[in-house]
């Protein structure tokens, strides 16, 4: 039963071949359905082995357990959260990934994955037009790509006031002003807490009805500060709406630090004709952006970009002899949280050389095609209203003027099975939110969206 082959070709053509029956049933299968905790639990929380078990029914049994809870989020028809898809071939290359298994902190320790890395970083900055000598760094997420640019940000700031963080830490430390939106994305407080500044500190900048920092106060407020961290978003994640960078990076003058958070909306820098949403971007200091999310590679990767190379390196640095770095020309480990850590970039290397600058800006304009095609749709459904300026790939929808109307409306699209989307607050009142962001969805796909909504519409009195 315990084998040493390294190619156990049962086991590894078992997993492929479940993987390609996923893949196979993924347009088809109910995007969603409900389904009770306790009805996966059974499967899965089983007493924990104590010997050795076959491999391969080990997969058949665990397969079989999971399939009443996996959600075919990867499929055409999931408009949930901002939820990419992924490419057949970003797929391939993060199977190699996982395969090849390299060790991707230093250059000596995995020559060719950290070549890769290097070279995915340029194309990333001239995808996005950003500063070419700015550095990259490849994490799990936006998230942490705000965390190490943040931090590199804090850091910054206050060696500028003459104070040394690294070697003195952050009590007594003078307080830096952080000026945030209304409408930023929940992980920035997270990030935030993490970086040891508070709730209370911040200093927030009230939102229009989209969502964007009002320009007037960007101005009264920046005046007043000196050298402050500024917070930006590219992409709302209800509306897809943007900051207005310029007013920001203007009513900054080069004082102070601009840090855009741009998980999907940063890549509206590539769209003809949606450019002027994040022109001004590359005035920024850093930037946050997903692959996992728009770019449609498998979770997790993301990128944080920092234009000054040396304060992104004092957050993130790692010394000590074992590390081994500098021998070669990069070395990962030095712009992220981690240590060891998996070829993250290689799967986006590899989509990035397979589709072009062309083939990824197409991608990404017919995402806000198909979110206006279904906003314009959903828009003529009765008592369905279109919150947002659609300039993206998100729609924000009322789908009825009383909430619990609007609840059970959505819950009955939800449990349908047809599509999927989820529901936030905005401005006080329940909203369905709907984000294309899935290189696989077509306009029938949106058609057939705007039916399933259609009727569960109608289904539910009022
Ligand atoms: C999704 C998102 C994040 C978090 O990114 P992850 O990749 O999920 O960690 C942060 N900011 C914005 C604007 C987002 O849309």
């Amino acid at each position: 039963m315990e084998s040493t082959e390294l190619l156990n070709d049962a086991v590894l053509t078992r997993g492929v071949a479940h993987g390609a029956q996923f893949l196979a049933g993924l347009a088809t299968r109910p995007v969603a359905l409900p389904v009770e905790a306790g009805q996966i639990r059974a499967g899965i929380d089983v007493p924990l082995p104590t010997r050795p078990t076959d491999p391969v029914s080990v997969l058949d049994d665990v397969v079989h357990a999971v399939q009443p809870g996996l959600v075919a989020s990867a499929g055409p028809r999931y408009f949930g959260f901002v939820t990419g898809g992924r490419e057949p071939v970003a797929l391939a290359a993060d199977w190699l990934a996982s395969t090849w298994d390299q060790l991707v902190s230093a250059w000596v320790g995995a020559p060719a994955m950290c070549e890769v890395e290097a070279t995915a970083g340029r194309w990333v900055l001239d995808l996005l037009d950003l500063p070419k000598r700015s550095s990259v760094g490849f994490t799990t997420g936006a998230t942490q790509s705000n965390l190490v640019a943040l931090a590199a940000a804090h850091l910054e700031l206050l060696r500028r006031r003459g104070w040394d963080a690294e070697r003195d830490g952050l009590r007594g430390a003078p307080a830096v002003p952080v000026v945030v939106g209304a409408q930023r994305h929940s992980t920035i407080d997270s990030v935030l807490r993490l970086l040891g500044i508070g709730r209370s500190e911040l200093i927030e900048i009230p939102a229009d009805d989209q969502g964007r920092m009002r320009p007037a106060q960007v101005r009264s407020v920046l005046a007043g500060l000196d050298d402050p961290l500024v917070i930006a978003q590219a992409g709302q994640v209800a509306t897809g709406a943007c900051d207005p960078l310029a007013e920001i990076a203007d009513a900054l003058d080069g004082r102070g630090w601009l840090h855009v958070d741009g998980a999907f909306g940063l890549w509206a820098r590539m769209i003809p004709g949606r450019q002027h949403l994040v022109a001004a971007a590359e005035r920024a200091d850093s930037w946050a952006v997903d692959a996992h999310k728009w770019l449609n590679v498998p979770y997790d990767c993301a990128m944080v970009v920092v234009r000054d190379g040396a304060a992104h390196l004092r957050a993130t640095r790692k010394s000590g002899a074992y590390a081994m770095s500098g021998q070669g020309s990069h070395d990962p480990e030095h712009y992220v949280l981690e240590f060891s850590r998996r070829a993250r970039a290689f799967p986006l290397y590899v989509l990035i050389r397979t589709l072009g600058r062309l083939g990824i800006q197409d991608r990404l304009e017919r995402s806000c095609q198909q979110a206006e095609r279904f906003a314009t749709a959903a828009a003529r459904l009765p008592g369905v209203r279109v919150l947002n300026d659609v300039v993206l790939n998100q729609v924000l929808l009322s789908l009825d003027p009383d909430d619990a109307v609007a609840a059970q409306v959505l819950r009955r699209f939800q449990e349908g099975g047809v599509a999927w989307a989820g529901s936030t607050v905005w401005d006080g009142r329940f909203a369905m939110r709907f984000s294309v962001s899935n290189w696989a969805t077509t306009e029938a796909d949106i058609d057939q969206t705007v039916t399933a909504l259609g009727q569960a519409r109608s289904a539910t009195r009022r």
